[in-house]
Formats: C-alpha cells, structure tokens, sequence
C-alpha cells in the first residue's frame, strides 16, 4: 500500500473522531432546543467535516479520489436523521461536483447513497438503538457500501473504472463497513454516555434537594461510627461547617455523656439491625431521631439517621397540660398567692414572664391594687392602691383587649391615647383582661413584660397569654365569690346563734310565769266553790295550757330550725309506750271516745328516741281531739316485721286532696271559707314530720273530708 494512502486514511480516521466529538457537542447536547436553525447548522458543519474529508483523500489517478466520506454520511444518516444529513449530503455533494473529474459521479452517487441508507434505516427502523444495534450496524454499513460498491461502475473511463475496480472493491466491501460500523460505535457510546451524565445529574440534584432542601436533619455513619454524609439542616444545628463532621466521630464532636450514648444506640442498631428513636434535648430544641441501618456497599453497613425537630410538637403538649393543670387549679385552690405563684412557674415554661404582674381595679376609688407583682426592677405595695391613669394596663382595661405592646404598636396607641409610663421602661409588654365569670366585666388586668429583648412575645404568645389571664379571672371571681358566701354564712351563723339565744331567754321567761299561773289557777280550781269562779279559773287554766303548747312548738322548731335537735336512742317496749300515751289521754275526759289497737304480742323492742315517739303521737292526737267533733279516735299500731307502724285515726273533718300537700309545711293551717275556726300555730304536723324524718322513718295520711283522717308513720325495728 502506498505511503499516500495511509496518511489519507489515518486523517480520515482523525476527522471521524472528531466528528464524534462534535456530535457530542453540537447534538446530543443541545437535545433540548434542536430547533431548524440548529438542524441547519448540524448540517452545515457536517458539510464542513465531509469537504475536509475530501481534501484528505487518497488518489488513485488524477480526478479519482478516494475518502470516507460514505463512512461519515451512512452515520449522518443514522445520527442526525434525515435535516441535517440532507444539507451536509448537499454541501457535499456540491463540493463533489466542482471539484469533477472521472470519478465525479460515482462520487456524487456514493455520496446520495450512503446518505439516503442511513436516512432510511432511521426513518425505517427507528427503535433499532435499543436492541441489537450492533448487526444493524453492521448491515446498515454493509449495505451503504456495496451501493459504493456499485458505483464505481459509474467511472468515466474503461481503464480508470478497472483500476478503481481491481484496488477499491476489497477495501469498499471491509475495510469502508468495518470503518462506518467503528464510527457508528462511537456515537452509540457517546450517546450513552451522555444518557448516563444526565442521569447522574438529575439524580444528583434529586438527592441534594431532598438531603438538603428539608427540614429533617440526616446522616450516615460508616461502620466505624465516622460521618460519611450530614446534610445542611444537620450542620446548623450542630453548628460546625461540613468539613469538620465529615470523617469525624460523635466522640471527636460532643462531650463524652452524649457521645456515648449516641455510640450505645449505634451500636444496637449495627450489632441488632434495629431502628432505634429517642427524644432528646439538643442544643436547646426537643428532636426526635431515627436510626436505622443502612447499606453502604460493598457489604458494609452503617448507621442512617433522620433527626426532627420536635419542639413545636413538645410546646404544644406542655402547653395544654400547662392550661389543664391550671384551670383545674383555678377549681381547687383558694389562696390567691398561693395560686399566682403557680399559674407564674409553669407560665414560665411556655412563655418569657420573668416580670409578671395582676392588677385589680377598684371601681369605686378608681385605682389599682396588686396582690401578685414579681419584677426585676420594681417594687410595689401589695396593701397600697395605686391610679393607673392612662398606663397601659389602664388601657387594657378599658378596652378589654389583650395588647403586645412594642415601638411599633405603642406609637398607634399613642395617637388616640394620651399613654404615661410608670417606672422603668420596657420595650415589649404583654396585657391582657381579666375579665369575671360571666365575661362582661373586667376586673383587672395581667401583664408581662421583658426588659431586654423586644422580640420577646409574638401573637401566640398573647394568645397563649391570654389564655393565662382567663384562668386567673376566673380564679379570682370564684374566690371572690367564696368569700362573700363565707361573709354571708358566717353572719348569718352569728344571727342564728342570738336568735337561739332570745328564744332559750325567751321561753325561760315565758314559761315561768306561765307554770304560775296554770298552778295557781290549778289550785284555785280546788279551792273555790263559786261555780262562775270555778268556771273562770278553769279559763285560766286552759288559756294557759295552750300558751305553753304554744311556746312549746315555737321552741321545737326553733330548735330543728338552728339544728339543736339531737335523737337520744335508748331501748323500750314500744307498745308500753304506746299504752303510756293512750292513757295520758284517756285520764283528760276527751270529748270523744279514744280506742287502741295494739297487736297481740307483748312486747316490741325499739331502740330509738322514745320521748320524740311519744311527742309525735302527742301531737297527732291533739290534732285528732282538735278536729273531730263526734264519732273516736284510734291509736294503734302494726307489727310489719322489719317495721312498725303507728297510726291515729279519727272520724273528724278530715283533710281535701290539695291541703293534703300543705298541711305537713310550718304554719299551713286550712282555712274554711277564709276564717280560723279551729286554735293553733300551724306547726305542729311540721315538728311531727321534722322528727320522724330524725328518726329515720317515713309519715304520710289517707283522709276524706267529712269522713275523717289517718296519720300514719313508719318506723325500722333494731336489726337483731
Ligand atoms: P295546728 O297548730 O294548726 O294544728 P298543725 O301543723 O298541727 O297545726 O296542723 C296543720 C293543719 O292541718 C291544721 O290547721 C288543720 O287544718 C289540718 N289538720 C291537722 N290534723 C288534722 C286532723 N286530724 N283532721 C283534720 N285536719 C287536720
């Protein structure tokens, strides 16, 4: 082979790589905006590249020249698709034609064919990338070139046709395919590797844009506890730049206590495989992380963890088991500063209130009293009042509003509210009402305030606040509430115990003279023997019997009223008893007849207070004598087993439906037609059912008017 020739070749070859190169540049990665003009250009270059081609051939006799210019259009074709090839196959083709000579139109046709092979096969076989593109290739390059091949019988001339003929067919039929199949290789590969770059890159800003652009903290740790990977989020909150993590281990970063427990739960998760989470406090901010292993390649495995910040979360618990806390407290307590003392410690918690303060208004003198005042530089009086007038917590009081007050929203105040400050200056105050359990009157106001920091309080700050000074009302009315109760009961116990006092004096002095005269006219009875005399000491007698009944009952109720009344329970026979009563009455002559009916045993065993016992059967009786002008009256008494009953039945007036209801109520007495007919205090069924209620037992009464009544009441036998 000539010398010629082989340069040409190895220039050929160079120009090819190069146009590879370009195709990497020019092509692939302006895939994006392949406009026309860019297609035109594609194609122009191309043109450039083939008339390059064509000025480094090999010459076989003057006006036959040889190049690879099919090698580079059959590509064209494939690549480029069917645009660009066809303006490079034209500049070519151009260029081919004036430089003429004898192989001119085999030129032109190996140019027009291989261009139009490649095109085709594109258009043909579009997918043909994607599998076996080698064999395609390989026949495409085969193809194209046999058409080469063909040509060459286009050779002006007998001789140069031969010659062309005896030299070029075998390096057209294998060395030209091999040569196209080679460039076609290259341009798959830089195709590919553009394929592969663009996916790195997305993946690369998918993953730096979830690592980083989050606000979980992460890392991976290798299996020696070193970091490997942190993200942005974990550096600021560690606060070391990148470069100081990367490599490190938790004991090169932290002090020992938390290294080693960072070291403890790495372990569990390398050794146990298992995703460990702990809460912890760090650097100021509650997180929560989660470590879990992961795979680091080449089978090592390491720690991963995602790390949250979970003091919003944390603050929000606090906060409602703060306000729980409290509004329970508000329920309990009942000492002011022991209670604001309280609400003040755990309000710290949540909130800046190292200065707090509740002022109470006094409507009447128009000041203000503070029974809770804590402050880094002022001091109060807590028995002192004192005239807020146009302070802040003035101004909340009179709006009712809870206020953060800054520069910015005090100036806007200031424009309708002619504000004064008391004492030191604050930057930022936090105020808020405090308003009285129906909410419509405002009965102080409660303040923060912080001296240093302006920022200190925001919105939900006051809100939060605001919630505070709620409770704090509410706790205050309550107590205030209490108090008064306390006041009204204590007085009202003062009341009763003179009023007991009067009437003890009372029935002393009343009874005294009273048992005068009923003796002395007693007496007098006996001894006169005029019968209008007689009949008017009986008068006596009588007038004061009742009167002393009379103070009687006042002085019972009086009794229970004041809650004197106390049960004296002693063991009786509770029909002796009974029989006692029965004949108490039977001695008095009564107007009627008086029946007992007692059941046959001998005896039922009470243990009970048998002066009340017989007081009540005193009284129903009395009412019985009182109103049953004809017919009897019945005492008895039924044995119920765990029960007894004791009644007394008459065949009086008896008692309508609706005074039924009345009648056991203090001083109910029926009235007909509008007129005491009948003497009394209307008390005595009130002391009855007063006393059986004592004794643990139940009264009630079936009557008829015009026919009679029944008081019956029930009392429980001593279990035995
Ligand atoms: P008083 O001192 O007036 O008797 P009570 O409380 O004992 O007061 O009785 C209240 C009223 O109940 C009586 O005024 C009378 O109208 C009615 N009452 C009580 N007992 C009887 C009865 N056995 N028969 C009819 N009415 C009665």
């Amino acid at each position: 082979m000539d010398k010629s020739l082989i340069i040409g070749l190895l220039q050929n070859v160079a120009i090819l790589l190069a146009f590879t190169f370009i195709y990497d540049i020019i092509w692939e990665s302006e895939k994006a905006f392949r406009s026309k003009l860019n297609k035109i250009l594609a194609g122009l270059i191309i043109g450039g590249i083939g008339v390059l081609l064509m000025n480094t051939p090999w010459t076989l006799s003057p006006g036959l020249v040889f190049d690879t210019r099919t090698v580079l259009l059959v590509n064209t074709g494939l690549f480029f698709g069917p645009f660009a090839t066809l303006v490079g196959a034209s500049v070519i083709g151009a260029y081919r034609l004036f430089m003429g000579g004898p192989g001119v139109w085999m030129g032109l046709a190996t140019i027009i064919s291989s261009a139009s092979v490649g095109i085709l096969w594109k258009l043909y076989r579009p997918s043909w990338r994607k599998s076996n593109y080698m064999i395609d290739l390989a026949i495409v390059s085969f193809i194209a070139h046999f058409c080469m091949f063909l040509s060459i019988f286009l050779v002006k001339g007998e001789e140069s046709r031969a010659e062309t003929f005896n030299t070029m067919t075998l390096p057209i039929l294998t060395v030209y395919p091999l040569f196209a199949i080679l460039v076609g290789r290259l341009l798959i590969n830089r195709m590919n590797n553009h394929k592969v770059k663009q996916k790195l890159e997305i993946s690369e800003v998918r993953y730096d844009s979830f690592v980083n652009r989050n606000s979980d903290m992460m890392f991976m740790k290798d299996e020696n506890g070193r970091y490997v990977l942190v993200n942005d989020m974990f550096c600021e909150m560690v606060g070391k730049p990148r470069e100081e993590l990367i490599g490190k281990t938790d004991l090169e970063i932290y002090d020992k206590k938390h290294s080693g427990y960072y070291s403890d739960t790495d372990s569990k998760v390398l050794e146990k495989g298992e995703i460990v989470i702990f809460e912890e406090l760090f650097n100021g901010k509650y997180t929560e992380t989660t470590k879990f292993p992961i795979n680091l390649g080449k089978d090592k495995i390491g720690v991963g963890a995602i790390i949250r910040d979970v003091t919003a979360k944390h603050k929000k618990r606090e906060m409602q088991e703060v306000l729980l806390y409290l509004s329970r407290l508000s329920q309990i307590d009942n000492d002011l500063k022991v209670f604001m003392e309280k609400v003040h410690f755990h309000m710290k918690k949540l909130i800046q209130a190292e200065n707090f303060y509740i002022a109470l208004y006094d409507k009447e003198s128009d000041k203000y009293t503070f029974p809770y005042y804590v402050d880094e530089f002022e001091t109060v009086d807590p028995e002192e009042s004192y005239s807020l007038h146009n302070t802040l917590t003035d101004y909340v009081r009179l709006t009712g509003k809870g206020m953060l007050i800054n520069s910015k929203t005090e100036k806007e105040i200031a424009e309708h509210f002619p504000l004064t400050y008391e004492g030191e200056y604050s930057p930022v105050w936090l105020g808020a009402p405090l308003m009285d359990s129906s909410m419509k009157q405002v009965i102080g106001v409660a303040a923060v305030q912080d001296y240093a920091d302006e920022n200190a309080y925001n919105e939900d700050d006051l809100m939060l606040f605001e919630i505070f000074a709620n409770t704090i009302g509410i706790f205050i009315d309550r107590i205030t509430m209490l108090n008064k109760l306390k006041d009204a009961k204590e007085s009202a116990e003062q009341a009763d115990k003179i009023k007991t006092a009067f009437l003890a004096n009372m029935s002393h002095e009343i009874r005294t003279p009273l048992n005068g005269i009923i003796g002395f006219s007693e007496m007098l009875m006996e001894e006169v023997q005029d019968k209008e005399q007689k009949d008017y000491s009986q008068i006596i007698n009588t007038s004061a019997h009742r009167l002393l009944s009379t103070i009687n009952d006042i002085m019972d109720i009086a009794k229970i009223e004041s809650g004197q009344v106390s049960v004296v329970n002693e063991n009786f026979n509770l029909l002796q008893t009974i029989r006692e009563s029965y004949f108490f009455f039977k001695k008095q002559n009564l107007k009627v007849e008086l029946k007992l009916v007692l059941p046959k045993q001998k005896s039922i065993d009470m243990l009970s207070d048998k002066i009340k016992i017989q007081q009540i059967i005193t009284n129903l009786v009395n009412n019985a004598v009182k109103f049953t002008p004809e017919g009897y009256i019945e005492i008895g008494c039924i044995d119920e087993g765990d029960t007894v009953q004791i009644y007394v039945k008459d065949t009086g007036i008896g008692i309508s439906d609706e005074d039924k209801e009345r009648i056991f109520e203090r001083f109910t007495q029926v009235e007909s037609k509008g007129k005491r007919v009948y003497g009394g205090t209307g008390l005595g069924l009130s002391i009855v059912k007063e006393y059986v209620g004592l004794l643990g037992g139940e009264i009630w009464l079936d009557s008829e008017p015009g026919k009679g009544s029944k008081f019956s009441f029930r009392l429980k036998k001593p279990a035995i």
